[in-house]
């Protein structure tokens, strides 16, 4: 049976001569990976609608026993023309891709992350990304991932945060560990005064604080993404 479901592109890799495999994340279904045959010798069926980061009206049917569907067709709703004027847009559009191949799990329909990224992907079609936003949009999706750090106290003996400073990140439970907590945990990060106001803003959308503040802020968010998944990630943050 043919579905239809407003979907954002994830990826796409040639296959064969003719063809395109498309990664894609369906507002209905979750990740989800599909063949769009002669989409490469012939523009007529998907135009430009299958680049990275367009929002598409998909129509695909679920081939019995392959993982990947057959994809019918493609209407965009909205491009990526936007995003492509300029390098920063570009690499904050690759890494929130990136982030989103590497968290989604197949088949699992997560509506409020392709939300997310969906309004960050049309802010993004309109303006240059500073840190402060694209380490907002990382917060946002660690969090909604089930991943949200922990700010607030200290997660082994309670102090509250405002009191004293030497806090480390640790990134096993994604959460701070005042100085005192901090000699057992194994893997840590040593979190700044500024870094620490840098998360604060960030976590509660506030963007009045310095783009140092908010870079040392980011290399916090990135090194407990990439903890988290287990792996580096390509596309770096600003
Ligand atoms: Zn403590």
């Amino acid at each position: 049976m043919q579905k239809s479901s407003k979907s954002l592109i994830l990826k796409r890799v040639a296959y064969g001569d003719a063809d395109w495999i498309v990664t894609f994340f369906s507002r209905e279904f979750g990740r989800m990976s599909g063949m769009a045959k002669f989409a490469r010798s012939s523009k007529r069926r998907f135009g430009g609608a299958l680049e990275p980061g367009t929002l598409v009206d998909l129509q695909f049917v679920g081939r019995n026993g392959s993982p990947l569907v057959r994809l019918d067709e493609a209407v965009a709703l909205r491009s990526t023309n936007g995003i492509l004027k300029s390098l920063d847009r570009i690499n904050a559009m690759a890494r929130a891709l990136e982030l989103s191949i590497s968290f989604l799990q197949e088949h699992q329909p997560t509506p409020e992350k392709f939300d997310l990224l969906d309004r960050y992907l049309t802010w993004l079609n309109e303006h240059d990304p500073s840190v402060r936003e694209t380490s907002a949009f990382e917060f946002k999706w660690l969090t909604r991932s089930g991943f949200m750090p922990g700010l607030e106290r200290c997660m082994r003996c309670d102090k509250d945060v405002s009191r004293g400073a030497n806090w480390v990140f640790d990134l096993d439970n994604g959460s701070l560990l005042c100085n005192a907590c901090s000699s057992s945990s194994i893997a840590k990060l040593h979190v700044t005064n500024g870094a620490l106001e840098g998360l604060y803003k960030i976590s509660s959308g506030n963007f009045d604080v310095s783009s140092e503040k908010a870079m040392a802020a980011e290399r916090i968010l990135h090194r407990y993404t990439e903890y988290v998944l287990g792996k580096p990630l390509k596309y770096k943050p600003l």
